[in-house]
């Protein structure tokens, strides 16, 4: 008989970590299944060998840092780990405009609805803006050109999830050093450290300053019994007399070894991608959820993503790969700006350079890794090439019109895989209203910009905050699930993450995701939803 549990959670990102905690701590016996790996600062990825990537065909074989899916016109970029994409997200968490949830949202989901969750999200990850003492190069960048093209009063330092130390300054000796990281343990009994500006954000930070859910939720989740068992990757869900059965694969063997258990309720919260996925397998591939609404797949969003690098000239001082990812923003959601809205950040990118150049590649004598090294140290000795780009971040209102299916796969016709019908037509629009401005922006300090060919030639585009699939609604025709998170036709099946969005919020989105998570969470533990 395959084990029983009270609920199983699936998934370790916004939606699975905040779920699976709130109901442990109310005394479920909770099963969480992650298909990725648990990361800690030693096994970060960071050499050019390292475990860069999850492939989600090989996942038997290839099971990294991030999950990159290339569909027809958007490529979607996600974390894949104990801890979702908190691991290597930017740790911007903003609240959603209250505007947002006038339209497409069920009735009982208002901004004045999720404001407790918010706020109880927002005290367990310890946000706080970036100290004033402590801004960075592209934070002033930003700043600097928003002042010469009249958008001062728009410039925002926006919430981030770190922690910061307000004695930390540059101008202490080798700021930029982990030495300088003050230790401290959390409310949840983890030791974490404060920022030092190393500029990793999104490959995991080496001194534990971000406050990701694989140091909160997740320790508070298995401090009250909950399980997780990593590298478990779900492929359906079926009912079975009073609850349902979820079946996996365990990867990391270097073979799929297939298993399964069962629970009373089920939270399905593997992202947007990944919850859809496993609701279309048990509709379409398994017919076991035969009656799931006909809007599953629908009103996928890319969150109107896009990033412009731009490069400047020597006397411009930006560092892109020095301080947390992004601190500053731009707020144009009032759709002044050629009826559009969007928000502009600051983009950073880890200094994969010098990440790499720090490589021991003494046990590797091949010629590869030694003409490696020396491209890469002729590099950094003339001039560190990365240091005077800036990437601008676009994030905005897009048509979310996506569609995600399952498709056959050529030439093996017998497997099926996920697919995206994504049509960039009606979001064309608010991309170009964004790039005109990184333009702008650009021009004002002094640099040039570089429109990535993905866009020029092919007018793709690249997200990483995929949002929708399985949409909230008012019934099975407008939505896959009700404002609880209940899945239509299937009592104590739940789908809680990015996915159930069904609007785009314009802003990054982690923090609706994760107070929607809260609110199903106290639904399923009041019994509102049972
Ligand atoms: C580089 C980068 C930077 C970002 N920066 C920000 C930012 O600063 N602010 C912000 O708000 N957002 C940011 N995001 C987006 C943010 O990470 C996501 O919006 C958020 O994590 C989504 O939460 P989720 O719970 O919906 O899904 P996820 O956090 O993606 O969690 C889903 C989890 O389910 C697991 N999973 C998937 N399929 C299966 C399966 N079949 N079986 C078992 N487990 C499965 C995944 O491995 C993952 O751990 C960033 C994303 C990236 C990639
Ligand atoms: S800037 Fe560096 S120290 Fe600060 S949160 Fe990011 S990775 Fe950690």
């Amino acid at each position: 008989m395959p084990e029983r549990f009270d609920v199983i959670v699936i998934g370790t990102g916004f939606g699975g970590a905040i779920t699976a905690c709130r109901l442990a701590q109310a005394g479920a016996r909770v099963l969480i299944l992650e298909r990725g790996r648990r990361w800690t600062p030693e096994t970060y990825p960071r050499r050019p060998g390292d475990p860069w990537l999850y492939w989600h065909d090989h996942p038997d074989k290839h099971h990294g840092w991030l999950d990159v899916r290339l569909f027809r016109g958007m490529a979607v970029a996600q974390g894949a780990g104990v801890g979702g994409g908190s691991l290597c997200y930017s740790s911007v968490v903003m609240e959603a405009d209250p505007e947002r949830f006038a339209e497409g949202w069920p009735p009982e989901i208002t901004y004045e609805a999720l404001k407790p969750y918010y706020d109880t999200l927002g005290a367990m990850l310890g946000v706080q803006p970036i100290p004033e003492r402590q801004r960075t190069r592209r934070y002033e960048l930003l700043r600097g050109a928003a002042e010469k093209l009249g958008y001062a009063d728009r410039v925002e330092s926006v919430p981030l999830a770190i922690a910061f130390d307000p004695d930390y300054h540059y101008d202490l000796p080798d700021p930029i050093d982990a030495k300088h990281s003050k230790s401290f343990v959390n409310a949840q009994g983890v030791r974490q450290g404060t920022c030092v500006h190393l500029g990793n954000c999104d490959i995991g930070c080496d001194v534990q300053a971000k406050n990701t859910l694989d140091l909160n939720y997740i320790p508070a989740a298995e401090a009250s019994g909950a399980e997780l068992r990593a590298l478990h990757k779900v492929r359906y869900v079926a009912p079975i007399g009073q609850g349902y059965e979820v079946f996996w694969d365990v990867v990391g063997e270097g073979r799929l070894r297939p298993g399964s258990a069962q629970a009373d309720r089920v939270v399905v919260a593997a992202g947007s991608l990944g919850s859809t996925e496993i609701l279309l397998r048990s509709r379409d591939q398994y017919g076991a959820l035969p009656g799931i609404s006909r809007r599953l797949g629908s009103g996928w969003s890319g969150n109107a993503n896009f990033l412009t690098p731009a490069t400047y000239p020597e006397q411009v001082a930006v560092e892109q790969g020095i301080g947390p990812t992004i601190s500053a923003g731009l707020n144009f959601m009032d759709g002044k700006i050629q009826g559009q809205r969007f928000y502009v950040e600051d983009d950073g990118f880890p200094n994969l350079l010098l990440n790499a150049l720090g490589v021991d590649f003494g046990g590797r004598t091949g010629r590869l890794a030694k003409a490696l090294r020396t491209h890469l140290a002729r590099g950094l000795d003339e001039k560190n090439p990365a240091r005077q780009v800036m990437v601008w971040l676009g994030e905005g209102l897009d048509a979310a019109d996506g569609r995600l299916k399952l498709r056959r796969r050529f030439p093996q016709l017998w497997k099926r895989e996920l697919d995206l019908d994504w049509d960039v037509s009606r979001t064309k629009p608010v991309i170009e209203a964004i790039l005109d401005m990184h333009r702008r922006l650009t021009e004002a300090g002094g640099g040039r910009l570089h429109v990535p060919p993905y866009w020029q030639l092919l007018r793709g585009l690249i997200t990483v905050h995929p949002l929708g699939g399985c949409p909230l609604g008012e019934d099975i025709e407008t939505g896959v699930v009700d404002h609880r998170g209940q899945v239509f036709n299937y009592p104590n099946l739940y789908v809680a993450d990015g996915a159930i969005l069904p609007r785009p919020t314009g802003r990054n989105p982690s923090m609706t995701i994760g107070a929607l998570a809260e609110r199903v969470a106290d639904l399923m533990v009041s019994g509102e939803a049972g």
